[in-house]
């Protein structure tokens, strides 16, 4: 089912400061009730946010059972994020925000108080070992924290996996219950638009266990894209064996600015990908490609 085939109006319950740099944001109400979550651990839907001047988002319009925002001047701000619990029982969804200078969405959830709506739309998500993947590596900084715990609380029992993960304070580490057979190893200070990620060198320095596994990374999209080659390039590896996720951009207005100037190409680029790319993970590598080599 198609993210964009639900629509919900949910309401802030709930919003404290989780660590120093990650705000916690409980959702309830009626209309959230009917979210159906697509059980992948990894799952993100897309957040509406009021347009300014007005306190609830508006509602989209249904066309062939898809939402959307046809008028591109009355079209809401949306950014993605991770459901990071989601009890269909009493109807609450949590998600942790990372606050960060400027952005729609982080000072929206600096100030978010009961009472609050934004609008959801269904989720989706990536996250799936083989079935042969004797371990796992789990790679993520902030913006994926949530989605790491989450994968990390899934675990079956037994399961092996190593987790990086690069917090801007040492006061940002989480924990998590896990029936896992978990390791962490957690970085601090760089990353987050202060300084380059550390984490495509932890994950190049992490010494590979025997037999077939599978890595999950999820961060800012230039790291992103170094520990794309790195896997697909030199290690070899095929696209069933990894998912790797640009899930934010720094200075994403410097990008978009120069993204512009070249959007008609890499919409044909995009298309090329998608109908040659073996499968999604493999056309995303390929459009990547050609970003790269339009300097993006
Ligand atoms: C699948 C997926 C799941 C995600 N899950 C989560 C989640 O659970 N929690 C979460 O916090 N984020 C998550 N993100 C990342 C989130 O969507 C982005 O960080 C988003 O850009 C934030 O929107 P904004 O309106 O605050 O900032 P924007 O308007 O997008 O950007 C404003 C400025 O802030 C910069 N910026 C954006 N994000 C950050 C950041 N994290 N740190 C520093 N600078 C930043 C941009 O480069 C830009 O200069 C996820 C992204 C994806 C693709």
């Amino acid at each position: 089912m198609s993210r964009h085939a639900q629509f919900h109006e949910a309401i802030v319950t709930g919003a404290e400061r989780l660590t120093p740099n990650m705000v916690r944001i409980r959702f309830g109400g009626v209309d959230l009730g009917r979210f159906v979550s697509s059980g992948q651990a990894d799952e993100r839907l897309s957040v509406i946010f009021p347009l300014p001047g007005t306190d609830r988002p508006p509602r989209p319009t249904l066309s062939n059972g898809i939402y959307g925002y046809p008028d591109d001047a009355t079209r809401p701000p949306m950014r993605s994020y991770t459901v990071r619990r989601w009890d269909p029982v009493a109807a609450e969804m949590i998600i942790d925000f990372v606050v960060h200078e400027g952005g729609v969405a982080a000072q929206w959830a600096l100030a978010a108080a009961v009472g609050d709506r934004v609008g959801m739309t269904g989720a989706d998500g990536w996250y799936g070992p083989p079935v042969d993947a004797g371990w796992q590596l789990l790679v993520a900084d902030m913006t994926a924290l949530p989605a790491a715990g989450r994968i990390v609380e899934e675990l079956p029992p037994g399961a092996r996996a190593h987790v990086i993960i690069e917090v801007i304070d040492p006061a940002d580490e989480q924990r998590f219950e896990t029936r896992g057979d978990v390791t962490y190893q957690w970085l601090h200070g760089t990353g987050h638009g202060r300084t380059e990620s550390a984490l495509p060198a932890a994950v190049r320095a992490f010494p590979l266990p025997d037999g077939p596994g599978y890595l999950w990374f999820a961060g800012e999209a230039s790291a992103s894209r170094t520990v794309r080659k790195y896997v697909r390039g030199e290690l070899g590896w095929p696209a069933s064996r990894f998912e790797i996720l640009g899930y934010w951009r720094v200075r994403k207005e410097e990008w978009l600015a120069r993204f512009d100037v070249v959007r008609d190409e890499m919409k044909s680029a995009l298309a090329h990908a998608n109908s040659v790319g073996s499968n999604k993970n493999e056309a995303r590598a390929l459009y990547d490609e050609a970003l790269e080599r339009a300097g993006l």
